[in-house]
């Protein structure tokens, strides 16, 4: 059964967000007289009508006539179209930060681990199916040596079986490496698991390092930082949050363009982090942000806990480096991925954080297309090297999943119209801008009602899930962002569990 767009609304309205959206295969939607930015370059169309059917565009050009029974929305020569956006890497998984990520125009994501069961084997699906809004979900298994950072461990070839036997039957779409993970085990992941359709991503590996990683087949680096970790040459024990050499870029960038990874370069994230480094008063500035109202309750209550606002020093020079070595990998060619590691560090909202992930490119130094490019174009190259045989996404032509945005201007010239579009066709069903705003007041809606948790176990259990078993980063000056803060770890683990401390 089709619910008209009115009864959708009052559905949302009266309960919460809508269980059933649609069932059956949304009818044609056909934009009229929209400008297009394709992102298959630097180049905008005009005048263009764009025919969805089926989920994919079906027709784009001038003069074509849509068929009767499609839903004509018209941009009267004004209104611009664009690539649905993409989030590579964060650890949103409840329908709550879907419906968030949608409205705000994120029609692709990729949570890079420990999401909930729920999510991988449940929640996409219902998603995929119409019956609950939100993007395309992809998922991620994270998988370690040790249990310092609370993940899955793999010990031994057996394990490594049996883990891509599990990842299989519950339906990820990668492997996320991890920093303790054993050579003989990282090389057997490595081996083993593109043949069960399980490419791998993720940290670099402490005792493996980053270019032996690349070099036994990893596609996708996590963050730009983790080159610091297992790359660059290692800071002087006096002074240990000094930015390697900007010498030592050239040969980074080389690495990565010889192998073809992709790289999350995810710069909101070390930036936030930056932000909050010795600041209290940064996490509270965090928690007061209109976005902070759509960060579920229990994720906001545990950002003061975490502990980066009482550590030491400075991390501008690492900030400063990694802005010069993502603009390096852009000017070479690297596909970028954006990724915002939202919500569990303090001041990454779902959906907001990567508008404004895609300002901190253009301040890095990359051109407005460049940096949509990272949310748009190169998801759908990242998806279509590693999954092959799907639907391309990521640019609007002929054939392409029908994932877009409807926009009041056009986003090369001001990436920020993108932060409220007009509407979002994901997957080939249309949002427009009423039921986008339902959504997200839907949400505020159930988090202001929600009480916070009142106890501290509650809401540090609630935020680490389980990254909050296992003992301190030993690695000092490791920003783990996947993890959030080790001294806020070692301070949870003491509040649950003394003994162990
Ligand atoms: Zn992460």
């Amino acid at each position: 059964m089709k619910l008209s767009r009115r009864s959708f609304i009052a559905s949302v309205a009266a309960a919460g967000l809508p269980t059933k959206v649609s069932a059956a295969l949304p009818r044609p939607v056909a934009f009229v007289n929209v400008n297009v930015v394709p992102m298959d370059g630097p180049h905008v169309l005009r005048g263009q009508t764009v025919l969805i059917r089926d989920g994919v565009v079906a027709a784009l050009g001038r003069g074509i006539v849509p068929p009767a029974e499609a839903q004509s929305i018209d941009g009267h020569g004004r209104l611009w179209v664009s690539p649905g956006l993409a989030d590579m890497h964060n650890h949103c998984d409840t329908r709550h930060d879907m419906a968030v990520m949608l409205a705000k125009g994120i029609t692709t994501t990729l949570n890079m681990g420990e999401a909930r069961n729920s999510y991988v084997g449940r929640l996409r699906l219902a998603i995929e199916r119409g019956d609950t809004p939100g993007p395309r979900a992809f998922a991620a298994l994270a998988v370690d040596g040790t249990s310092e950072y609370g993940h899955l461990i793999l010990k031994t070839a057996e394990d490594v079986r049996a883990a891509l036997r599990l990842a299989s039957t519950n339906r990820y779409d990668f492997l996320k490496v991890y920093n303790n993970l054993a050579p003989e085990v990282f090389h057997t992941l490595a081996r083993e698991a593109p043949i069960a359709g399980l490419p791998l991503v993720g940290h670099g590996v402490a005792k493996v390092g980053l270019a032996r990683q690349l070099a036994a087949g990893q596609r996708m680096v996590a963050h730009a930082e983790e080159f610091f970790y297992t790359y660059f040459p290692q800071p002087p024990e006096n002074d240990p949050l000094a930015a390697p050499e900007p010498s030592a870029i050239d040969g980074a960038v080389e690495l990565i363009v010889r192998h073809g990874a992709f790289v999350v370069a995810d710069l909101l994230t070390y930036a936030r982090i930056a932000e909050q480094w010795g600041q209290p008063e940064a996490v509270q500035r965090f928690l007061e942000s209109p976005s902070a109202g759509y960060v579920a309750p229990s994720v906001r209550a545990a950002w003061p806990l975490a502990n980066y606002a009482k550590r030491h020093g400075s991390l501008s020079r690492r900030l400063e480096f990694l802005h010069a070595f993502v603009r390096a990998m852009s000017a070479a060619g690297v596909p970028l991925l954006s990724g915002t590691d939202a919500p569990d560090i303090p001041g990454l909202a779902p959906g907001f954080a990567l508008h404004d992930h895609l300002r901190y490119l253009t301040r890095a130094g990359l051109t407005p297309f460049d940096a949509l490019a990272t949310a748009t174009r190169n998801a759908g190259g990242f998806i279509a090297a590693t999954k092959p045989g799907g639907v391309p996404f990521g640019t609007i032509s002929t054939g392409a999943r029908a994932d877009l945005l409807l926009t009041a201007s056009n986003p090369l010239e001001d990436l920020r119209t993108l932060e409220t579009p007009l509407g979002v066709l994901a997957g080939g069903r249309w949002y427009d801008a009423a039921s986008l705003a339902q959504l997200l007041a839907s949400v505020k809606g159930i988090y202001g009602q929600a009480s916070a948790p009142a106890r501290p176990l509650d809401s540090a259990r609630a935020a680490g899930r389980s990254h909050l078993i296992g003992t301190v980063n030993a690695r000092d000056v490791h920003i783990d962002p996947c993890l959030g803060d080790p001294s806020a770890t070692r301070a949870l683990i003491s509040m649950r569990s003394p003994a162990r401390g």
